[in-house]
């Protein structure tokens, strides 16, 4: 190769996807496994995903690359997930909450017969002590809730009753033995967008507009923390 040529290939920047980091989203259950049942009856799995597009649009927003885990709803395995997320920067796993039965009480909707609580609602956001990377993992659930609460979202303060605080100002909860955060090579969080199980808070869960906006925020913490550890370039 000549010297000339070499320069020049020096001055081609790379490909832009190379540089950008890679954070993989997970929707929460699946077809088969639905998880939790709205107040209104709808499957927690379709909660999941309609934000997890969301959030992946979001995301690529924020120069960061999304790489789908069960979008299609077909991986039952908890396992299978950060398998497939191998080789990405971060873990992102989407759910919806609900709340013990012993909080649950009977209504009708729509001729069937279905519960709700009235006592839960705010979203949450977990991690693991036994991720490889807990301080990554903590550093960024903190930035994801902080995004969140500027965005004027609550956190649930319902975890306390189970859940060592992580941040409980931020809504961060320790949950040592969830598969998808501790099975992993990634750091990572598990996000719990709401209650479903509460009436009011379903109808928001449902709003696209809240839900970008949510989604928004939640880019933006994950954004803020792969800067803070190199992953991102500054803007
Ligand atoms: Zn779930």
């Amino acid at each position: 190769m000549s010297k000339m040529m070499f320069c020049f290939l020096l001055l081609i920047p790379p490909l832009a996807f190379a540089d950008k980091p890679v954070v993989a989203v997970d929707v929460g259950h699946g077809v088969r496994d639905g998880g939790a049942i709205s107040a209104r009856g709808r499957s927690e799995f379709a909660f999941n995903r309609d934000f997890s597009e969301r959030l992946a649009g979001q995301l690529e927003a924020q120069r960061i690359a999304v790489r789908e885990i069960n979008f299609d709803g077909h991986i039952d395995s908890l396992v299978a997930r950060p398998e497939a997320a191998s080789g990405s920067d971060f873990f992102v796993s989407v759910h919806h909450d609900s709340v013990s039965e012993a909080y649950l009480q009977a209504w009708v909707w729509e001729g069937r017969s279905l519960t709700y609580t009235d006592v839960k609602k705010g979203y949450g956001i977990f991690v693991s002590a036994a991720n490889p990377f807990p301080e990554t993992s903590l550093l960024c659930a903190s930035a994801v809730g902080a995004m969140l609460r500027r965005a004027g979202f609550e956190p649930t303060p319902w975890h306390g009753r189970k859940h060592q605080a992580a941040d409980a100002v931020n809504g961060v909860w320790y949950y040592d033995n969830l598969v998808v955060l501790y099975r992993t090579t990634l750091p990572a969080l598990l996000f719990e967008a709401g209650v479903i199980k509460h009436r009011d808070e379903e109808l928001l869960l449902r709003d696209p507009v809240r839900q970008r906006r949510m989604a928004d925020a939640l880019a933006s913490g994950i954004a803020a923390c792969l800067q803070v550890t190199g992953k991102l370039a500054p803007e």
